[in-house]
């Protein structure tokens, strides 16, 4: 009786509290021109159909994805009828993804307690990501430590792996993800990268090379809270979880919060955005305890921010279709990179300044570190290209780690050689 009560009680706070998706779909919309751009804009801001944007829309003509939920699909369906605006539905039942989802993670919660292993091919907590980082450190001591950098809104602690083969303040690196809490294959493959690196070193030579010369400092986590909230409420939360006075809506959208012509085009000045820069630029912790951190630090050579999805590489600006100072040396690393990336799978990344690429988006961190002096600035979006979007199943973790491990791993090579 006590275990029924204690598997009751377990499976009711682990899936009971979280937003369900029944009968929700994802509509992939093309979208051609400016006039179709704005006709999709009024129905991002018509409130009334609860729409959840999987990727902004822009005249760049890239299709559209939105999350559709079941009571407003067919009003949706006539308004795209009406307004000649044609689509496609990539994922037809969302909850059914959720709860595959969902059970792996517990079947592999509990192989994992049994064997007392971490697996890297399962989606884990913020717990469980934290724990494997102490282990890392804990095996390599000569090599990894656990840094914190700070704590989030909601006071949980941000912790950075340092890679370090020695030497005072050494040029360094910066790997971030999970600055968008939902794109959980960031997360699952940075704490893979942090492994990778210290099994690595040593036995490949590039790797060690990079470690004679630079240190590496990987945050796997950027938005603490945000993760959690995917865990335990909503599996498609993308902000941080900051409160909003005079706003029922919750969250600042972390990467339009850096110091990068704040408050611009591409960001959102509404509190119910998934887009809204926050108050003021740092506002979220979360952002200023990485700006403090790498400014205190002041030798940060190289800043890439992993993110999913849409399988692409790209450098700043996103808040200018100004070409940046060194856009021609950043286009011939990013194209290195991506053909190392695909020479594993065949996984297809397109490589761009983010502007012109994908979307404006202002007050992003890769612009941040770009105009404050770290120059080799990337961001990675992940796989896949819209079949399964946020929620690519656990059995594509290690393939996507190991083709972006590829791609980070000249990014870094690169770096190495053109220290300046
Ligand atoms: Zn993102």
């Amino acid at each position: 009786m006590r275990w029924i009560l204690f598997f009751v009680t377990l499976i009711g706070s682990s899936i009971c509290g979280r937003e369900k998706f029944f009968g929700d779909q994802v509509f992939r919309i093309n979208v051609r021109n400016g006039d179709e751009v704005s006709k999709l804009t009024r129905l991002v801001n018509s409130d009334n159909f609860k729409l959840n944007f999987w990727s902004s829309p822009s005249a760049l003509g890239r299709p559209v994805d939105v999350l559709v939920p079941s009571i407003s699909l067919q009003p949706v369906k006539s308004f795209l009828k009406s307004q000649g605006l044609e689509y496609s539905v990539t994922i037809d039942d969302l909850q059914a993804l959720l709860d595959n989802e969902d059970e792996e993670m517990q079947y592999n919660e509990g192989q994992e307690r049994s064997n007392n292993t971490f697996n890297y091919g399962a989606y884990h907590t913020l717990e469980a990501i934290y724990q494997e980082m102490d282990n890392i450190a804990t095996d390599f001591p000569d090599l990894a430590s656990r840094v914190k950098i700070g704590q989030s809104f909601e006071n949980r602690p941000m912790y950075v792996l340092k890679f370090s083969t020695g030497g005072e303040q050494r040029p360094a690196i910066w790997l971030n993800a999970g600055i968008h809490s939902r794109e959980w294959i960031s997360q699952a493959t940075a704490i893979w990268t942090a492994r990778k690196i210290v099994s690595d070193y040593g036995e490949d030579p590039a790797v060690t090379s990079i470690l004679e010369k630079v240190d590496i400092f990987l945050l796997p986590v950027a938005n603490p809270d945000g993760y959690v909230y995917t865990h335990t409420r909503n599996r498609l939360w993308r902000k941080t979880r900051s409160l909003n006075p005079g706003s029922r809506c919750v969250g600042t959208d972390p990467n339009r919060n850096w110091n990068a012509s704040f408050a611009g085009e591409g960001s959102s000045d509404n509190p119910c955005s998934e887009v809204y820069h926050g108050p003021h630029a740092n506002s979220e912790v979360e952002v200023k305890s990485v700006v403090d951190f790498i400014q205190k630090h002041g030798n940060f050579k190289c800043f890439i921010d992993l993110h999913s999805y849409s399988q692409l590489l790209m450098y700043p600006y996103g808040y200018t279709v100004k070409k940046a100072p060194d856009a021609e040396e950043l286009d011939d690393v990013a194209r290195h990179a991506a053909a190392a990336l695909a020479s594993l799978w065949g996984t297809k990344f397109q490589v761009g300044p983010t502007c012109t690429t994908v979307y404006p988006a202002s007050g992003s961190s890769i612009d941040w570190a770009y105009n404050n002096g770290i120059k080799y600035a990337f961001t990675f979006e992940l796989r896949d290209t819209g079949h399964y979007g946020f929620l690519l199943p656990a059995n594509q973790i290690i393939p996507t780690a190991e083709e972006t491990w590829l791609g980070l791993k000249t990014i870094m090579e690169h770096v190495r050689d053109n220290l300046y």
